[in-house]
């Protein structure tokens, strides 16, 4: 059983339900018996771009020189990942800029992980490939003395989201509470907001009963990107699961052991998401006077980085993994696989030149 039931069900009997931001950040992160912390279970759980073929990261390495080359090429300059995972993507990203003279000797490498567990796994991954990071908990302890280039790949999706669900008198916040047998149980705040200000413009008149997501943290983090893109040029690459049109649904997600389970079945045990609602998050970039590429679907991007390209000459130099470079292409590209479920946002520096791909 979940370590984590006990204690959540205690603390709501204590102090009343939880907003499911709270539920949330406590099934990812509880410094025990979170998610994240008991060292997530990836490519068990679920398979990211990057665990599906090298040649994800490899673009991304591409895309990154290109934007270092377009910014001149500035020495030293800061390059931040966002939730690593088990280092795949930077590592081999990393292997794919080694040719590009000077990038790796100006690049300050720092990986912002919350789970003790997986940095480890970075550090070694990083090691094997020559690169030397610096761990962070927050975006924020990263230094703004010098330019910045930042990737994250499945990053927002964890980022706790609050729900409300529209009621005849106004947006309602979904609360967690306990049933009268003292399980957890979805239900709603007593009273509905007092303005629909939190709810985001598009979604403001859906129809009864409709859930809308909001992220605060995605808000806050975009701030901090405006702090450091406004005062040193670069691009932020933001590449999740979500529309790129604002949409109402309860999107919240539980995956345990590669299947869908109830968000409430066994927190801390599976992995809580939600989708990225990439509307919201531009209209966040341009407040703070960034300037927004995209958002831009997966596959598209992907296709004009040269994917097709990189495919065919792997599979040139490595004819018996033909069929299964095939195969990650398709999945990667392919709109009925990810290529339109995902979606990439770069937000840059007001004057930072057009980033690549978009
Ligand atoms: N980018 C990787 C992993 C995605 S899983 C990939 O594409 O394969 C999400 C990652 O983000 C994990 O490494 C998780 O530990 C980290 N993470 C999630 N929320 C975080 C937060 N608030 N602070 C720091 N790291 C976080």
């Amino acid at each position: 059983m979940s370590p984590l039931l006990p204690r959540l069900a205690s603390l709501i009997a204590a102090e009343g339900p939880l907003p499911v931001s709270q539920f949330m950040a406590a099934c990812l992160f509880d410094p025990k018996h979170g998610y994240y912390a008991r060292g997530a279970r990836l490519g068990a759980d679920f398979t990211t771009a990057p665990e599906i073929s090298q040649m994800f990261g490899e673009l991304v390495g591409l895309w990154l020189a290109q934007s270092w080359l377009d910014l001149g090429a500035p020495d030293p300059f800061h390059l931040i990942e966002l939730g690593p995972g088990r280092g795949l993507l930077m590592a081999d990203a990393w292997r794919a800029t080694a040719s590009v003279a000077g990038f790796q000797a100006a690049a300050r490498l720092w990986l912002v992980e919350a789970s003790l567990p997986l940095r480890a796994q970075q550090q070694t991954r990083l090691g094997s490939v020559g690169a030397l990071p610096g761990f962070l908990d927050r975006l924020e302890q990263a230094p703004i003395d010098a330019p910045t280039l930042l990737i994250a790949n499945e990053f927002l999706d964890c980022l706790p989201i609050r729900q409300f669900v529209r009621t005849t008198d106004g947006w309602r916040e979904r609360l967690v509470g306990l049933d009268a047998e003292g399980q957890l149980a979805f239900g709603l705040s007593a009273t509905p907001l007092a303005s629909d200000g939190p709810i985001p413009p598009p979604l403001r008149n859906a129809a009864l009963g409709a859930v809308a997501e909001v992220r605060p943290a995605a808000e806050a983090l975009m701030a901090d990107l405006g702090q450091r893109l406004r005062h040193r040029p670069g691009h932020a690459l933001l590449i999740d699961y979500g529309p790129a049109q604002s949409e109402t649904g309860d999107t919240l997600q539980a995956i345990e052991g590669g299947r869908k389970v109830s968000p409430l079945a066994s927190p801390g045990l599976a992995d809580l998401t939600a989708r990225v609602d990439f509307a919201t998050l531009a209209a966040y970039g341009r407040r703070e006077g960034l300037r927004v590429a995209g958002p831009s679907a997966q596959g598209q991007w992907l296709r004009a980085l040269g994917i097709d390209v990189r495919a065919a000459r792997l599979a040139a130099s490595r004819p018996q993994q033909a069929g299964e470079l095939q195969a990650a292409l398709a999945r990667l590209t392919e709109p009925a696989q990810m290529g339109d479920m995902f979606q990439v946002l770069c937000c840059s520096s007001p004057n930072a030149p057009f980033p690549a791909g978009f």
